[in-house]
């Protein structure tokens, strides 16, 4: 299987500006004539925020969530074809077995591991799996891709005649579209989705509104509005 076409990250791991504090490979550990392999990359907290919070890059499945001694709190999560590991996380990570979404947060960057052990800063230690080998994501994280919806025909549709459904009952004497559509209206103005004008008359614009949030609900994505 190619490993480039399978691993495509639609978050940053953290939400916090990329800064890697530690790359992936050899590294100098400072012990002379030691190095050490780092299976992952570090990444470093947000500055300017209390705590930073670690995010999924795609859709997956909560592999794994234990503590080890070096370790800390560990988060594992299998996505389609490769899985990523959080580690040192503030607290105990999500459950085996929970679905996540891209982006949704899956713990807090902390420093976790026995102290007597070993002693870290407040960072985020990242790895990237595929085929149970650890993988250089310095070049994922820097080709983030906005996740693809592709609506289909049925789900339009289904929203279109629910309109027209609505329409029907207005002209035949229901509520006014305005009582209605009052909060997708709100929604539509507030996020500049219309400048109230209803070109054409076709539809009323509350009609259209609601057709936009209801298609911005099932693609579920702030990019939408953005
Ligand atoms: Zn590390």
């Amino acid at each position: 299987m190619n490993i480039e076409s399978s691993i495509k990250f639609h978050s940053l791991p953290v939400d916090a500006p990329l800064r890697i504090t530690s790359p992936f490979g050899q590294r100098d550990t400072g012990i002379p004539g030691a190095t050490t392999y780092h299976s992952g990359i570090d990444l470093g907290r947000d500055i300017y925020k209390p705590e930073t919070r670690i995010l999924a890059v795609a859709p997956g499945t909560v592999a794994e969530s234990y503590w080890n001694d070096y370790r800390g709190w560990v988060s594992v999560i299998q996505h389609r074809d490769y899985r990523t590991l959080s580690q040192h996380m503030k607290y105990k990570g999500l459950s085996a077995g929970t679905k996540v979404e891209t982006g949704q947060v899956i713990g807090i960057m902390g420093n976790s591991s026995d102290p007597d052990k070993l002693k870290v800063a407040v960072h985020l230690h990242f790895e990237l799996q595929f085929g149970g080998v650890p993988i250089d994501p310095e070049p994922y994280l820097k080709n983030v891709q906005e996740e693809e919806y592709d609506l289909t025909e049925t789900e339009v549709r289904a929203i279109v005649r629910d309109e027209l459904e609505r329409l029907e009952i207005f002209t035949n004497g229901g509520s006014r579209p305005s009582d209605w559509a009052a909060g997708f209206w709100k929604w539509g103005t507030e996020n500049g989705i219309t400048d109230g004008s209803n070109p054409r008359g076709l539809c009323t614009r509350e009609q259209t509104v609601t057709m936009l949030k209801k298609l911005y609900d099932l693609i579920g994505s702030e990019s939408a509005v953005e």
